[in-house]
């Protein structure tokens, strides 16, 4: 079953009219990109696969134009007679910049060395630079203009009728947001980790149920074919995954196993050339609206963790089924669901990754998953933020607006620090991966901060709101039920304290 309308052209006029191929896209949605001078109405329409190339471009083009000798040095060229006669007026005495000087141009080498070395220093020192690449920059504006204009009006229907956001999500594959870390090799966008965890933010700060789609489209499911697929795995089932064409689901959890998911049921048995897998997965993130599902089975239960493998399964396959949609707390509009597998047949060349290797595999995977939950983290804390901010300022007792009242003030002031703090831990954590390093602490405490901090911030945003942030008039009470979900999901807040705590350990003892 194919994702409904992906492939038409997206000039469909969407609930509010956003239509990404027109030209006042080009004009409100990246108004504030240099890319706005763009033709957006181009044959394949925006995406952000376009933008990012138009990005390096863009960089390459400055980079070739810093590499040419500026208009000073044209001025000061000792081998130019135009520019630099022999006039004595215009070259006086000095012998620094005289051409035929051998002394000079040894003290320029060395002069030009020193600066090489200076340059070395600021580019080792921009490891500690807070500042976000124009890039990065642009994806997290275009996300918020985006979120903005389109998400943020139906979110609190969606939330109500629980309806999974089709629209909306063909709308952000169409601009390449279903598969930015991808390669784009394999029809992601090839953006960096810290522009995914912008991105995540943004749509969290008005519907995390959207944010829980796309982080865990884009981590667990895509990430796990990533991670460990062969080239012909990438090419049949990434590549539409990225494109957004299809959607992912990740099955490691099961009725019996959460935290302990080493402790799985499910099994994979080799039968000739098909695997035959039995069992069953239990809250299942895109369950029943996913294509394309990772699922994990014991081959072999002498081995333990060692004998636990990853498969790709399609929807459709003869003995693969899912249950209703699970009713929840919160995250209402993501689609969450059981998966039943009885003797479903896959072909031998679905084992994902190595024979064995896939809960190794799995912990990577959460690795990377827990940055996008972290991401989601903060969106809620910066909404809890911003709307109790608003509302305070709104709201008058005793003549006054409640903002003007210090313990209203601080519960804010609070807020504020605590989601920048959030903040900077999941962009270490995102910044840590996209440098390649060992960041399993660091997803950790991204996770276990931001995701109780987020219940935290919104219930505070709740008390300043007083008997409207109980109700469903105000968003706050959504944040709430949301949030929860970010200190259990990829992890509960008793895991990641576990995974931190063995991993301090490890590093001091
Ligand atoms: C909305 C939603 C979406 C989800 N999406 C997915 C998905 O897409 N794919 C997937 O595979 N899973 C998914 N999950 C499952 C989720 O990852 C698990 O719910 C989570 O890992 C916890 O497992 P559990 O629910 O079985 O709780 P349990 O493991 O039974 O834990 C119950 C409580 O005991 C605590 N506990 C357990 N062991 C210890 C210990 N050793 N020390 C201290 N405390 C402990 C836990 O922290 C928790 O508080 C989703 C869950 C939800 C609610």
């Amino acid at each position: 079953m194919g994702y409904p309308g992906l492939n038409q052209k997206s000039t469909i006029n969407h609930q509010n009219n956003y239509n990404p191929t027109s030209v006042d896209i080009s004009q409100t949605f990246f108004s504030s990109c240099f890319v706005k001078s763009l033709d957006f109405q181009a044959k394949e329409g925006f995406s952000l696969r376009d933008k990012t190339s138009t990005i390096r471009f863009e960089a390459q083009r400055r980079t070739a134009k810093r590499n040419q000798p500026s208009t000073i040095s044209k001025i000061r060229h000792p081998t130019s007679d135009i520019r630099h006669p022999t006039s004595d007026i215009r070259h006086p005495t000095s012998d620094i910049r005289h051409p035929t000087s051998k002394k000079i141009f040894v003290s320029w080498k060395r002069f030009s060395n020193q600066i090489k070395a200076v340059m070395n220093v600021l580019e080792v020192g921009t490891t500690m630079n807070f500042d976000l690449s124009e890039d990065q920059k642009m994806i997290r504006d275009s996300m918020r203009d985006f979120v903005e204009q389109v998400v943020k009006p139906g979110v609190m229907e969606r939330d109500e009728s629980k309806e999974f956001p089709h629209e909306v999500v063909k709308q952000l594959a169409e601009m390449g947001f279903m598969g930015m870390v991808h390669d784009e090799k394999y029809g992601g966008s090839g953006v960096d980790t810290v522009s995914f965890a912008l991105a995540i933010e943004e749509i969290a700060r008005w519907d995390a149920s959207l944010a829980l789609t796309v982080a865990s489209h884009t981590s667990l499911c895509s990430g796990h074919i990533a991670i460990a697929g062969t080239h012909e795995q990438k090419l049949t089932f990434l590549t539409p995954l990225a494109k957004g064409e299809k959607l992912g689901g990740w099955g490691l959890t099961e009725p019996g196993s959460g935290s302990d998911a080493s402790g799985m049921k499910t099994t994979a048995v080799l039968d000739g050339n098909e695997w035959v897998i039995n069992g069953s997965k239990i809250f299942i993130t895109q369950g029943s609206v996913g294509e394309i599902f990772v699922v994990l089975a014991v081959t072999d239960r002498s081995k333990g963790a060692k004998g636990i493998s990853a498969f790709i399964i399609e929807k459709g396959t003869k003995g693969f089924s899912h249950g209703p949609k699970l009713k929840k707390l919160g995250m209402n509009s993501s689609d969450t669901c059981e998966l039943y597998f009885e003797d479903c047949r896959i072909p031998k060349e679905n084992l994902l990754g190595e024979l064995g290797m896939g809960f190794i595999d799995t912990m990577k995977v959460l690795d990377s998953g827990r940055v996008g939950i972290a991401a989601i983290g903060v969106g809620i804390a910066r909404g809890s933020m911003e709307e109790a901010i608003k509302y305070a300022h709104e709201r008058v007792q005793f003549g006054t607006p409640i903002y003007e009242n210090q313990a209203i003030k601080w519960k804010v002031v609070n807020m504020a620090v605590q989601t920048e703090a959030a903040r900077l831990l999941v962009l270490k954590a995102a910044c840590l991966k996209d440098q390649g390093k060992v960041y399993t602490k660091e997803a950790s405490m991204a996770k276990l901060f931001s995701s109780e901090l987020a219940t935290q911030a919104a219930l505070e945003a709740i008390q300043i709101h007083g008997g409207y942030g109980y109700t469903k008039e105000y968003h706050v009470e959504r944040f709430l039920r949301d949030a929860k979900l970010l200190e259990i999901g990829e992890g509960t807040s008793e895991v990641q304290r576990m995974v931190i705590g063995k991993l301090l350990a490890k590093e001091l003892i």
